[in-house]
């Protein structure tokens, strides 16, 4: 049949409708962010690069197409959202029923983002040869069962791990569909295949494919993509005028003293330096376009607000505060006493260990508006990692 050089179609099943309740948090974990993208958008990008793949049919839980939607952007290639089941098995039912036509299928759990090129090859190689395929590791641990003084240890020669994606002939996997009798809800496809008296074959797996299913698998993997992020730095600068019956408020911290800082919301102006300073390293604006001075829902509001929002916007993007340093610039009152609250109180706002927290005070030798008292100046630089792409 050489030479038959017929144009095979091949049709991607996505499954990303599961809860992911051991994964921790509300978010179910294709939702979940590594390096600034969603789990499902590694998986998705992964399958839609393969020049093989022309459709992917991402399976999904009620009500979230529009999260699916978003979480994956506007990739090139044809996607098709259809509603998973109760079970795995009814979720990729309802996948397989949504494919119009196609040669081969491959299904996939978007639990697996880091799918290499290399795997999608074998695979199809094994599926038009074999009808059916899965990548599979050798398990090299030890294992026991039970978990009382090591249980019964269980001879791990020819025990492999069985991975996805699980690549098949689409008449095939849909009669092994139809056909599924079990008692038990199958763990995966190639077991229905099995069942229903066909081979499977078993091509080289890749740990990169192992599961997300703990919280320290993601924080792995983020380490995984870690080499993907660049570090931006900003700078921000701000004054406010001192002024009697105000309050003082600088780093998040009520400093007594005669005076208070006038100005839009609580006037701090450490903290309005630092969030311009974060916001610079974003490059997305600075305070006054995030929170408008003319704006009256911000008047008199904690400045934590704002540092708040900023911290947010990094989340977002899948970034990290590496380190902040403030400075302030005024003749009193002394800021020595008060350092260590401030370190701790603005660690808290930015939800990182105060020890990237650097806080710092200078006078003017008594020049200019800072040495007469009229006001206080505050500088900030923040260092971020971002994610590369942004
Ligand atoms: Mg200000």
């Amino acid at each position: 049949m050489r030479g038959a050089m017929i144009l095979l179609r091949t049709v991607a099943i996505l499954v990303a409708a599961g809860r992911g309740a051991r994964a921790g948090g509300e978010v179910p974990k294709q939702f979940k962010l590594i390096a600034g993208k969603h789990v499902l958008a590694h998986a998705l990008e992964a399958l839609a690069s393969h020049e093989a793949i022309s459709e992917i049919v991402v399976v999904i839980g009620k009500d979230e197409e529009k999260l699916a939607r978003d979480a994956i952007g506007d990739p090139n290639i044809a996607i098709t959202y259809v509603v998973g089941g109760e079970s795995r098995r009814e979720s990729v039912r309802a996948g397989l029923d949504g494919i119009t036509s196609a040669d081969r299928v491959l299904i996939h759990d978007a639990a697996r983002p880091f799918l290499s090129k290399a795997v999608i090859d074998r695979l199809i190689l094994a599926v038009d040869q074999m009808g059916a395929a899965v990548p599979a590791l050798p398990v090299v641990d030890t294992l026991a069962r039970g978990s009382d003084n090591l249980g019964e240890i269980v001879d791990r020669e020819g025990l492999f791990r069985i991975q996805t994606p699980q690549a098949f002939r689409f008449d095939l996997i849909m009669a092994a569909h139809d056909g599924w009798t079990g008692a038990t809800e199958p763990t995966d496809d190639a077991q229905m295949v099995r069942n229903i008296g066909h081979d499977v074959e078993m091509v080289e797996g890749d740990i990169m494919l192992d599961k997300l299913t703990y919280p320290a698998d993601f924080r792995q993997a983020e380490q995984r993509l870690m080499s993907n992020l660049s570090t931006r730095v900003g700078m921000g600068y701000d004054v406010h005028r001192l002024v009697a019956g105000e309050d003082l408020w600088l780093c998040g911290i009520k400093v007594p003293h005669d005076k208070g800082l006038s100005g839009h919301s609580d006037a701090d102006v450490a903290l309005h330096a630092l969030v311009d300073a974060i916001l610079g390293a974003l490059a997305d604006g600075d305070i006054g376009s995030h929170f408008p001075p003319s704006d009256p829902q911000w008047r008199g509001v904690a400045s934590s607000r704002f540092v708040e929002h900023a911290r947010l916007l990094i989340e977002a993007r899948g970034g990290y505060i590496d380190h902040v340093d403030i400075t302030m610039i005024c003749e009193a009152p002394k800021i020595g006493g008060h350092r260590d609250a401030m370190r701790v109180r603005v660690a808290e706002l930015l939800a990182v260990d105060v020890r990237r927290i650097s806080i710092k005070a200078t006078t003017t030798e008594r020049l200019g508006f800072a040495g007469r008292g009229e006001g206080i100046a505050a500088q900030a630089v923040a260092t971020l990692s971002l994610p590369e792409g942004f």
